[in-house]
């Protein structure tokens, strides 16, 4: 499984693939394909530049099935690492039962043609990948990813069980841009312009989603090395893993800091339908607004060179102590600063938070310390040799006990 074939050239790949090579140890052989080749180039240079290893490289379409198992065969690949976009998930699943090898990726699948951010898709794979003895290790990024492995880790380590859960994202950074997304900007437009939902569950009862309009729920948060930033309710897809794998919770959100600006240029592209996901008729041929939006958009790896400041990501959970003492609440979480993650590896920390995640997840199922047969979520993994791998590659996380459950 130690040969790996990364899919997708951006800056979760570049920093998953530069991570990889920095840890021959557990990545003797790393392969890069993507649909832009020159983008797989720059990545392998830079890698050989900062390690010294080298990286081939191949152009393809991934969603060409057969011409992915081709080039899985050659390479003669083990575990492919879908670091391209969601909705290449399906495609390369497909491609990894024929060809017989391992599949993980950092963002659940998601159809062109609507923004739903569901794992039913990818959970129907379950059966195929069992009987065929291969494992698919599903949203191994930060958040997705981290979040759920730290929520595991808190039920393994302070909570006996958990019952509300707050997931905090904060990217405190200034790229210097009057508008730019951090990741892919059609993915990221799609996910917050989508409505927010959480999760909530009275004892006893099934629970449900409570759906309100995007970005209307906000609430002030105090952020470590950041400082108090704006974060809105908005859905993300690790809140119906976490619910699914820890059915006591009763109410479990997701908040994401936005600027003013940001805000501001986000509402006018909207009102004026740069955001839409259906084609219009645009001198003879159909484009879809947001695709053609996000071209002219800052391209996030552009980013790392201007951006200063620091991320912050955790998780506040409360729930009754695993000693015995009654409720309590811990807040644990990772400060990444943009400034160290663009000189270790060439890209912003939004990318870094991303990919080296996606780097621990492979090391896992390489290392054999995570295994299985099936479709798999991060929340039903040991968390612990994830959470060390964080500590010695550049993700450090600390935990502290809060005085009491939040009050937002
Ligand atoms: P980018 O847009 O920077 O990179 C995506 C790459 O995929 C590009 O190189 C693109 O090629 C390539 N690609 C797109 N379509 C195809 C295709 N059909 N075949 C082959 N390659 C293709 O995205 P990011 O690096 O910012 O994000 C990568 C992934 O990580 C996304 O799925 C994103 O949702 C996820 N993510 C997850 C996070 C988490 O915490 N879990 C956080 C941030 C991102 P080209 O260069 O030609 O456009």
């Amino acid at each position: 499984m130690s040969k790996i074939l990364v899919i997708g050239a951006g800056g979760v790949s570049s920093v998953a693939v530069h991570k990889m090579c920095m840890n021959a140890d557990i990545f003797p052989e790393v392969h890069l394909a993507s649909r832009t080749k020159s983008k797989c180039d720059a990545i392998a240079a830079s890698v050989k530049t900062r390690t010294g290893r080298d990286v081939p490289t191949y152009e393809i379409d991934a969603e060409e099935t057969p011409a992915l198992v081709n080039l899985i065969r050659k390479v003669g690949a083990g575990l492919v690492v879908n670091l391209a976009l969601p909705y290449q998930d399906l495609p390369i699943m497909d491609a990894c039962l024929e060809a017989g090898v391992h599949y993980l990726d950092t963002a659940n699948y998601e159809p062109k043609d609507e923004a739903k951010f569901e794992y039913h898709w990818q959970w129907a794979y379950h059966d195929r990948f069992k009987e065929a003895g291969l494992m698919a290790l599903l949203g191994s990024g930060f958040d997705p990813g981290v979040t759920s492995v730290f929520t595991m880790w808190l039920k393994k380590h302070k909570l006996k069980t958990i019952r509300t859960l707050d997931i905090l994202d904060c990217n405190g950074g200034d790229h210097g841009q009057a508008f730019a997304t951090n990741f892919n900007p059609e993915i990221n437009i799609r996910e917050v312009t989508a409505p927010a939902r959480h999760w909530e569950k009275k004892p006893g009862e099934t629970g449900d989603w409570v759906e309100t309009p995007a970005m209307q729920v906000m609430t002030e948060f105090d952020f470590e090395a950041v400082g108090k930033r704006n974060a809105y309710l908005m859905y993300h897809e690790e809140l119906e893993s976490l619910s699914k794998f820890n059915p006591e919770i009763e109410r479990a959100r997701f908040w994401m800091t936005f600027g003013d600006e940001y805000i501001k240029h986000l509402t006018v592209l909207q009102n004026v339908g740069m955001t839409g996901i259906e084609p219009i008729r645009y001198q003879g041929k159909d484009i879809i607004p947001l695709q053609f939006l996000a071209a002219v958009l800052p391209k996030p790896e552009s980013l790392g060179e201007t951006t200063k400041g620091n991320t912050n990501i955790g998780v506040i959970a409360t729930g009754e102590a695993l000693d015995g003492s009654g409720e309590k609440t811990f807040y644990i979480n990772n400060i990444c600063s943009h400034e160290a993650a663009f000189e270790e590896t060439g890209n912003q920390a939004v990318s870094y938070t991303t990919g080296v995640p996606a780097m621990i997840g492979t090391a896992m199922m390489v290392t054999g310390a995570w295994s299985g047969a099936g479709v798999f979520n991060m929340e039903e993994m040991d968390p612990d040799p994830f959470m060390e791998m964080l500590n010695a590659h550049g993700l450090a996380w600390q935990v502290a006990e809060l005085d009491g459950p939040v009050g937002f």
